[in-house]
């Protein structure tokens, strides 16, 4: 097996290579002015979305508990791309639909990978998002709000303190109060609290301690110092701890339990110089599904500190590398990205590639010209999770505005718009 460096020595080499033929460098992006060089195929990507919902029945059979996950990615895309699941022809709505019905839990609620098994976190986050972005009522439906909240109740993990208890708070076990489990006899980390809360959200059960107490603090003791954010107390910090985190850590208005300044400095040291993508750890090679999972950090790190973390409305980090990155060495001329050169594509690295070059291309909402006028503005409504579909500035590699993708919120990665519908939805139901 090659050693790391020698494996980065090589990536790298190559990923010049293609660079050179694009007559591109990461550093130089703002310059770069070869339009035709860099399209972002949007119907081709498109397209394998589409040829993946016909197949849907049969791929991907060994990912188990990610079953549920593949309407999600694969409509995610087709909304990325501004193909509105609207749009499509409702047989293919009513066969997501009918997968998704499938996986659903009625005795005990939630999502599982398969019907055999049992319900499980993450499962019933990826069905619940698929049903988000099908956004008929039919999908609503399809879950029992009562049940939902029964799971989550079951999976959540609080440690009881009545009065009369003789438990003290050195018996408990580090990292368990406040933490959800990823299904019943699971293990916990930080990705079954950004679920649960992600589910608990939209369906309308916040704010309820019964499904949150603890879990602030959870988060803030898995912050490293390396200043990202691991899977449980005491880990290596992780971009997708850390995405999972923040979301929560916003979500729950207390973000301020982080220490912000630390882990900006972990997340700008995540782009490579070379590379123009992120990478998710220290010492670690660059992938484009960290487009997304770092990506939203940025926009995330800028909500939380009401529009004190972007410069002239750009992000802490070069976007434009990143959109590189995804378009030169990612994209396949038949539709999808893959993580690096050389791999193949697959549905889950082209969903969370598009989604971070999405964000990549968009600004602040808190321009800092305008963050008077915009906290003003937004007063009464949560300014973070306001629509946000104002193409007015963008930040387009090039200025190739033919690749425009459709913006997305960070926190749900999903159109706002959609995760309204529904919200407004569970709330009447
Ligand atoms: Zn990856």
């Amino acid at each position: 097996m090659a050693s790391l460096s020698e494996s980065l020595k090589d990536l790298q080499e190559l990923i010049a290579e293609f660079y050179e033929l694009a007559d591109y460098t990461p550093l130089g992006a703002k310059e770069y002015n070869e339009k035709d060089m860099c399209n972002i195929d949007k119907g081709t990507h498109a397209q394998f979305a589409l040829n993946n919902i016909l197949s849907l029945n049969y791929g991907y059979q060994s990912v188990d508990s990610g079953s549920p996950w593949l309407p999600y990615w694969l409509t995610n895309i087709l909304e990325i791309t501004m193909n509105p699941i609207e749009e499509l022809p409702s047989v293919l709505r009513k066969k997501l639909t009918k997968f998704l019905k499938n996986l659903h839990n009625d005795e005990s609620g939630g999502f599982r990978g398969q019907i055999s098994l049992q319900s499980h976190i993450a499962s019933t986050y990826g069905g619940l998002m698929a049903i988000v972005n099908i956004g008929t009522e039919e999908a609503y439906q399809i879950i029992d709000k009562q049940k939902m909240k029964e799971f989550l109740t079951e999976v959540f993990c609080k440690v009881k303190q009545e009065p009369s208890s003789t438990l003290k708070s050195s018996e408990m076990k580090v990292g368990e109060n406040g933490a959800y489990i990823m299904h019943e006899n699971g293990e916990y980390d930080l990705r079954a609290c950004y679920c649960a809360l992600i589910i608990a959200d939209i369906l309308g059960f916040l704010p309820d301690p019964d499904l949150t107490e603890g879990m602030s603090d959870l988060i803030a003791s898995c912050q490293t110092y390396e200043g990202g954010i691991a899977c449980n107390p005491y880990g290596e910090a992780h971009a997708g701890y850390t995405y999972c985190g923040l979301s929560c850590m916003i979500l729950l208005g207390e973000v301020d339990k982080l220490n912000l300044d630390r882990l900006i400095e972990w997340a700008v040291n995540r782009q490579l110089e070379m590379e123009g993508g992120f990478n998710g750890r220290i010492n670690k090679l660059v992938d484009s599904c960290y487009n997304f999972w770092m990506g939203a950090i940025f926009e995330m790190v800028d909500m939380a500190t009401k529009g004190k973390a972007n410069i002239d409305g750009q992000w802490l980090c070069s976007q434009l590398a990143l959109q590189g990155y995804s378009i030169f060495c990612c994209q396949s001329s038949e539709g999808g990205f893959k993580d690096k050169p050389r791999k193949g594509v697959d549905v889950y690295h082209t969903m969370y590639a598009l989604a971070g070059t999405s964000i990549c291309q968009h600004k602040s909402h808190f321009h800092q010209k305008k963050v008077e006028e915009i906290s003003e503005e937004n007063k009464e409504d949560d300014p973070e999770l306001s629509e946000g579909d104002d193409f007015d500035e963008v930040c387009i590699l090039s200025k190739n505005y033919n690749n425009l993708l459709a913006r997305l919120s960070p926190i749900y990665n999903a159109r706002m718009c959609l995760v309204k519908k529904a919200k407004e939805f569970y709330k009447e139901n």
